[in-house]
């Protein structure tokens, strides 16, 4: 049996700790229901893990060419990236690649942000398919020796070009220089010499 010992005579504030757990009880009655609430308005909705892209995102078809846009043309027909699935335009293909990428658009396309943990044997497999690819891709030795005979070749080209080109500069200074020397004035009078030597 408790005691009392002594009187309170403070003029502090007590708190009722039974009122106050009830009132806590109360609380969190009332929030899970609310929590139950807004969880049966729609069901969870299950999203599937995010899944390789199966086509070739088409960037640069459009480039360089000029395409008049007016501002009540439907949207799919505006300047920018037009995306079919969120009905919305993209300025810019960076920002295209970003949204087909992005939470919003994947989530359109029924798919979480979520990647599936690939098994042990699907790890195996794609490095087959892989091996298999690099095999038809790679080039032998002798490709690689035909290409840089090929630019050797370019670049003596180049070099040839460019010596005939010296060659026949100094040709037309010296035809210059033997006109002025010859008759001076009907040289100075043309007001240039590269007539006569394109003549030549
Ligand atoms: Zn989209």
């Amino acid at each position: 049996m408790a005691t009392v010992t002594g009187v309170d005579n403070t003029n502090r504030r007590k708190f009722n700790k039974e009122e106050y757990l009830e009132r806590a009880r109360e609380r969190e009655e009332q929030e899970q229901e609310a929590r139950f609430k807004s969880k049966s308005k729609g069901p969870a909705v299950q999203r599937k893990p995010l899944k390789h892209r199966d086509f070739e995102v088409d960037l640069s078809s459009r480039l360089g060419k000029t395409q008049v846009v007016t501002p009540i043309a439907p949207l799919s027909q505006q300047a920018g990236y037009y995306c079919s699935v969120c009905e919305c335009v993209v300025k810019d293909s960076a920002n295209y690649l970003d949204h087909i990428n992005g939470k919003k658009h994947q989530r359109a396309l029924g798919m979480s942000m979520r990647v599936e943990r690939a098994s042990l044997q699907q790890v195996q497999e794609r490095f087959e398919i892989l091996k298999k690819r690099k095999v038809e891709e790679s080039f032998s030795e002798q490709d690689l020796d035909a290409r840089i005979l090929k630019q050797q070749q370019e670049e003596e080209e180049r070099k040839r070009e460019r010596r005939e080109r010296k060659k026949e500069k100094k040709k037309e200074k010296a035809a210059e220089e033997n006109a002025e020397e010859e008759d001076p004035d009907v040289a100075a009078l043309m007001g240039f010499g590269g007539f006569r030597s394109s003549k030549k």
